[in-house]
Formats: structure tokens, C-alpha cells, sequence
């Protein structure tokens, strides 16, 4: 993969000078595509919570973690990953195809640098297929109508929706609650739904910091609390053990802290 951290290397549409979500979270997990703004907000960042680059490692981690008890435990051969962010290896397909080569997958993101990484994340087993959709999930009524999500996705058949470390960027007021909704109620019994979310009851004094910080850099972001979490699953079954401290999520190792819920859920 090419870095695009030259200024002379930005896509169109994208402003360097605006931080964003997407290369910031990069920054935390050690990747190159961030510009000095993302660097500069990242680190505010995490003067009010040291371990955020830690944390979102963490997250990262569960996305592995449900993504093989998805392909593996529950036999899920279809995902449709929404706020892919900038391609990290190893990528959803990558960790599905290692279990089932012919899986699926759709990503949905709406930066324009991931877009202009969206060919690595083309490039899967030639038993399955992969596809990149430009779309922002607010609009889900648009992501579900999109032609290469129906050439890909067969959605008579259940389908793993990832939605991780993604919601905290819509406000209340786009009631990103119903823009899941839509989602769910578009995919047949039998599906997931795997959710991570920033936490408003871990540490609310350290979590206003941070909103203050992305707030005067003109970045949403809404930490939310578990029960406001919790009803992003509407009337779909948790797998155990619900919505918890995203490490604690069927761990393979000693969790650390990390102040995101999790949660996973089976449409009945
Ligand atoms: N899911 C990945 C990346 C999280 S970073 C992971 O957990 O490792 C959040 C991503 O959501 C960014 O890439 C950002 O561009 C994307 N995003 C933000 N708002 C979005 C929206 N309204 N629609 C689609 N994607 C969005």
C-alpha cells in the first residue's frame, strides 16, 4: 500500500488542513495516512486519555476477534462492512477468507482517502469477492440500493454487518438510531450485527475533553452511553456476554482498558 501523507499526493475532495476520523484512528494504529491536522487532534486526543491509541488497538482487535467467531462459529459467508476505514492489514476479507475462501464482502465508507485505497481492499481470494462502495450510512436507503452491493451480496442469505467504531460521528440529531434500523430490518434472519462504540460512562470528565478538543477542530463526535449503545441492536438477540467493555468481548488475551462498548447481535 502507498502512503498518501504528501501533500502533493491528496486525493480530490479531501482538505489536509481539516482533521478526520479515519486518519487519525490510523495514526493511533501506526499507520501513514494522516496529514499534520489528524496528528496534531490525535494527540490532543490523547493528552486527555493517554491510552487512546492503545484503546483503539483494542477495537481493532475485537473487529479480528467477531469477524472469526462470524466466518468461523456462525458460518457467516457475507459482510457488509460500514466505516471500513483506511485499509489495515489484515482487512475483514482477509480474516474471513482465511476461514472461508469464498466469503464476501462489501465496504462502505464515506472518506475520500479510503476511497483512494479502495483497490487494496479489492484484492481477495479468487474463490469469493469483494466490492467498495463511496456511500455515508446515514444514507442507508442509498448503500442498499447500490448496484455492486447487489452484484456482491446476496441479501436472502444472512449477512455479518460490521458497524465498529462508526456511529459515534453521527449526531442525535440524524438519529443515526434509525439509520441502523434500516439496516437490520434489510437483512434476513440469520444475520449479525457486530457494533463498537466510544463510551460515555467510562470516563466522562476525559471524554468531554475530547469532545471539547473535536469539537472546536469541527469534528463530530458523540461518545454515548451503554444503553444508548444497547438500542442501536433493537430487537435482535446478543450473543453473550451483551454489550460490555469491548477487550472483555470473548478475549484471546488479558484485556486491557479501553473505554468502548461492544456487542454482537443474531436477527431471530
Ligand atoms: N471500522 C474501522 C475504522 C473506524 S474509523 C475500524 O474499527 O478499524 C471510522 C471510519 O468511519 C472512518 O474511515 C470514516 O471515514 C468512516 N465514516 C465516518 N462517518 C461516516 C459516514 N457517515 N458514513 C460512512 N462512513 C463514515
Amino acid at each position: 500500500m502507498t502512503s498518501v501523507s504528501e501533500e502533493s499526493q491528496v486525493p480530490p475532495g479531501l482538505d489536509p488542513k481539516i482533521p478526520h476520523s479515519a486518519r487519525m484512528y490510523d495514526w493511533w494504529i501506526g499507520g501513514k495516512d494522516n496529514f499534520a491536522a489528524d496528528r496534531e487532534l490525535g494527540d490532543r486526543f490523547a493528552q486527555a486519555i493517554p491510552s487512546i491509541p492503545a484503546m483503539a488497538r483494542e477495537n481493532r482487535a475485537f473487529m479480528h476477534r467477531v469477524v472469526r467467531y462470524l466466518a468461523g462459529t456462525a458460518g457467516i459467508r457475507q459482510f457488509l462492512d460500514i466505516g471500513t476505514g483506511i485499509p489495515t492489514r489484515p482487512n475483514v476479507h482477509e480474516i474471513a477468507q482465511k476461514i472461508a475462501p469464498e466469503t464476501r464482502v462489501v465496504y462502505v465508507d464515506n472518506d475520500p482517502l479510503v476511497l483512494s485505497h479502495a483497490r487494496a481492499l479489492m484484492v481477495g481470494d479468487p474463490a469469493g469477492l469483494t466490492a467498495y462502495i463511496d456511500a455515508d450510512f446515514t444514507k442507508p436507503d442509498q448503500i442498499l440500493a447500490d448496484e455492486d452491493l447487489r452484484r456482491v451480496l446476496n441479501l436472502d442469505e444472512p449477512v455479518g454487518l460490521l458497524l465498529i467504531a462508526v456511529l459515534m460521528l453521527a449526531r442525535d440529531a440524524d438519529d443515526p438510531w434509525a439509520a441502523v434500523r434500516a439496516l437490520l430490518d434489510a437483512l434476513p434472519s440469520g444475520s449479525y450485527v457486530a457494533i463498537t462504540h466510544p463510551g460515555q460512562d467510562f470516563d466522562p470528565a476525559a471524554m468531554a475533553a475530547i469532545v471539547g478538543a473535536a469539537t472546536q477542530a469541527g469534528m463530530v463526535l458523540v461518545p454515548r452511553v451503554q444503553s444508548e449503545v444497547a438500542r442501536f441492536f433493537a430487537d435482535w438477540d446478543l450473543v453473550e456476554p451483551g454489550v460490555v467493555p469491548v477487550s472483555t468481548w470473548h478475549p484471546d488475551k488479558e484485556p486491557g482498558d479501553a473505554f468502548y462498548w461492544a456487542g454482537l447481535a443474531r436477527k431471530p
